[in-house]
């Protein structure tokens, strides 16, 4: 039996947000809106989607000893995820400082922080929870080699999940512990190397196949998905919304398919689900607040 339909092990970061009427250049201070702290990071992100959803769900990350890691710790309960794995210290919360301006465009920095020191012992040193695990993901906010642990940590029958975001040419042997992988048309064309692959996203999907993966997962936004295995490459419907904030529609899918694919759910039912999750959460602002309930799902 497993404790957890899901561990997610990735990165909490805070995202400190500021509206500016136009960037500053190189020596200028611009005055901004007043601050927004919002939780956030990818992992951390995952894991209060799949809650939200009702899976039980674990996260390992490692925050910092101050006010945004309790910050963090504090949203992860409210969602319901199990935050036995987070680790304290070592290096301040990752932050990402985030400046909007009125067109809604970003300008990032991050500071990964104490995600950076999150090491492959943490991993080992979390035996117990990869064996309570149905699923585990992770994405690519905490050092490669932690990644990679992660994949030579599961249990005999548990299954792996990669969102390889931000993306980077990946190691074999993290590609093979891949079932599914998740892309973007931006990530997938990182990983092929740009150059190779033209323009037709059934093509990614084979070609990033070939590379080892079991299964491989394209996200298309409004165009919903392709899933891509040994039967062959599909296509997953998007479900039609009006689209406020396409902020954490990846997380929110990635999410739902770890968890879906757990309860036993073909890749392909898992995959349909999670296009119905992730249009959901375009439907609202920002993104842990704009991930949806199963019963919002179900009234979409
Ligand atoms: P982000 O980085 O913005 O979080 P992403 O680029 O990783 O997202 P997307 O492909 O944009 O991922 O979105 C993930 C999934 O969410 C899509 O495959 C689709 O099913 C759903 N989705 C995203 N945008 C829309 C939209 N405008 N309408 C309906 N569904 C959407």
């Amino acid at each position: 039996m497993y404790d957890y339909d899901l561990l997610v092990v990735g990165s909490a970061n805070a995202d400190l947000v500021i509206g500016v009427e136009r960037r500053p250049a190189a020596g200028e201070t611009v005055l901004g809106s007043d601050l927004a702290v919002h939780p956030g990071g990818k992992g951390a992100n995952q894991a209060v989607a799949a809650a939200r959803l009702g899976a039980s769900t674990a996260l390992l990350a490692r925050v910092g000893d101050d006010g945004h890691g309790r910050l963090l710790l504090d949203s992860l309960r409210s969602a319901g995820v199990d935050t036995v794995g987070v680790l304290v210290g070592g290096a301040p919360t990752g932050v990402a400082l985030i400046t909007v301006d009125p067109s809604g465009d970003n300008s990032i920095v991050v500071s990964p922080g104490a995600n950076g020191r999150l090491t492959p012992e943490d991993v080992r040193a979390a035996g117990s929870l990869f064996h309570a695990s149905r699923v585990v993901s992770a994405q690519l906010e905490i050092p490669l080699e932690t990644v990679v642990a992660v994949a030579s940590s599961l249990a005999p029958d548990s299954r792996f999940v990669l969102n390889p975001s931000p993306p980077r040419p990946l190691p074999a042997v993290l590609l093979a512990a891949c079932d599914p992988l998740i892309v973007n048309e931006h990530e997938a064309k990182v990983i092929l190397g740009d150059s190779a692959i033209g323009d037709d996203p059934e093509d990614w999907a084979r070609i990033l196949l070939a590379k080892g993966p079991r299964s491989v997962v394209v996200t298309l936004g409004a165009e919903g998905a392709l899933v891509a295995s040994k039967d062959g490459v599909r296509r997953v419907a998007s479900v039609k919304v009006d689209a406020v904030d396409t902020t954490g529609a990846g997380d929110a899918f990635t999410a739902a398919l770890a968890y879906r694919l757990g309860t036993g759910a073909s890749l392909e039912e898992a995959a349909a689900y999670a296009a119905r999750v992730g249009a959901a959460a375009v439907t609202k602002e920002g993104a842990q607040d704009s991930f949806p309930t199963a019963e919002e799902v179900d009234a979409l």
